[in-house]
């Protein structure tokens, strides 16, 4: 009998996406598996059941988990998806162990083989499962279009016959993937952009995209290719740089973060005192608290006639791209672990070891061990 893969319907408020995609579905069953999709499991990604050709369509979701064996997921699940769950079947998707345990805990116990997908390491072999990349750019794409459509003027120069229009400033702090991509779609909409990040090596990737460094001869280098938290003397110095350069700006997009910290707040409120009335913030570090210090994540707000808009799960919004990168990530992570049709997966594999959470009633991670049960 052939391994049968699961799409549920997403049910977390706000969830657009969903996790599979009709050409991963034809490469599933290539590799021998059978797929089976909860019926309207694409609808809020204007994918209907017909577009899922090739795979089963199941009435509800506890049909479709009762004979799932692997589970394609976007969000963590509900407990009421857990207790859905078949003992010892897979469940891939991005889990948020950190924000998580007791669901963790819960996956352990009923024992689950989860996988997260936003744990597999960013190694050049794994970069085409990498959903931290392609949510991110998703993400900064829709931050510059977002700005475009706040801004109270034009993002481009314009020659009219009433006159010249000068292009708008966007200046995007973070340029890790989402804040490249909004580099790019700023420099595409017109508008002059500047980008600054505690990377060094950032400084040739904001150059080629054909914006300007902004140099503050501040860096802060982390682990494998990330940034550090800056000392306390390092961020009053950097603020204070950093707020001549913002209140030129008609956009500021940030995108700042370091891995397992809460965002750092690169923007105190006397930063967007100085910005001019009518400019625009879009935090996209809002997830993680926001890089702003007046950001009300999940809200829009207006301060002094600066607008800080801090959208939360902002891939969700172009869910027809997003669940279409997010289900190729899963089909490239999936395909070693299916041989001849079967569940085969080499756990001494870096990529499948990394992304393993729980497997046989016991938490792989060490980090998320600790958290969830202390030892
Ligand atoms: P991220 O989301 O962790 O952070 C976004 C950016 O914020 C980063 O560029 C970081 O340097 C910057 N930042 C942090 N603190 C800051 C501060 N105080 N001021 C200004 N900027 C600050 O980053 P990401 O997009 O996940 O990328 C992180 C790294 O991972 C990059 O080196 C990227 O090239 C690398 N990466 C590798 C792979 C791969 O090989 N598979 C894939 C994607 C990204």
């Amino acid at each position: 009998m052939s391994i049968k893969v699961a799409v549920p319907k997403e049910t977390a408020e706000g969830e657009r996406r969903v996790a599979i995609e009709s050409s991963v579905i034809a490469k599933l069953v290539k590799l021998g598996a059978e797929v089976l999709v909860e019926t309207g499991a694409g609808s809020a990604a204007h994918i209907p059941d017909s577009a899922f050709s090739g795979a089963t369509i199941v009435p509800t979701a506890n049909d479709l988990y009762q004979q799932a064996d692997i589970v394609l997921k976007v969000q963590p699940p509900s407990d009421a998806e857990i207790a859905q769950l078949k003992e010892g079947s897979v469940l891939i998707g991005m889990l948020q162990p950190y924000q998580n345990p007791e669901r963790i805990a819960a996956l352990k116990a009923k024992n689950i083989t989860a996988y997260a997908m936003e744990l597999i390491p960013r190694i050049s072999r794994a970069q085409a499962m990498d959903v931290l990349s392609s949510q991110a750019a998703i993400a900064g794409y829709k931050a510059a279009i977002m700005g475009a459509d706040l801004a109270p003027r034009f993002f481009p120069m314009l020659t009219t016959a009433a006159g010249t229009i000068r292009p708008s400033k966007v200046i995007i702090i973070g340029v890790g993937v989402a804040g490249l991509q909004a580099i790019a779609t700023a420099r595409r909409l017109g508008a002059v952009v500047e980008a600054y990040d505690v990377r060094s090596a950032t400084k040739e990737q904001v150059q080629s995209l054909g914006a300007k460094f902004i140099e503050l001869g501040i860096t802060a280098e982390g682990a494998g290719g990330y940034a550090r938290e800056l000392t306390a003397e390092e961020k009053q110095q950097q603020q204070e740089a950093l707020a001549k350069h913002i209140a030129t700006a008609d956009v500021l997009i940030t995108t700042a973060a370091v891995p397992g910290r809460p965002s750092p707040k690169i923007i105190p409120e006397s930063t967007v005192d100085g910005m001019k009335s009518g400019a625009v913030i879009i935090d996209l570090a809002a997830e993680g608290g926001g890089n702003c210090t007046l950001t009300q994540p999940g809200k829009t707000i207006v301060h002094n006639g600066v607008t800080i808009h801090a959208p939360l799960n902002v891939p969700s919004q172009v869910p027809v791209h997003a669940s279409e990168m997010y289900a190729k990530n899963l089909l490239n992570f999936l395909t070693p672990m299916l041989k001849g049709g079967e569940y085969a997966p080499d756990f001494s594999d870096e990529v499948i070891a990394g992304a393993l959470l729980t497997h046989e009633g016991k938490i792989m991670n060490d980090t998320i061990r600790q958290l969830v049960e202390g030892a």
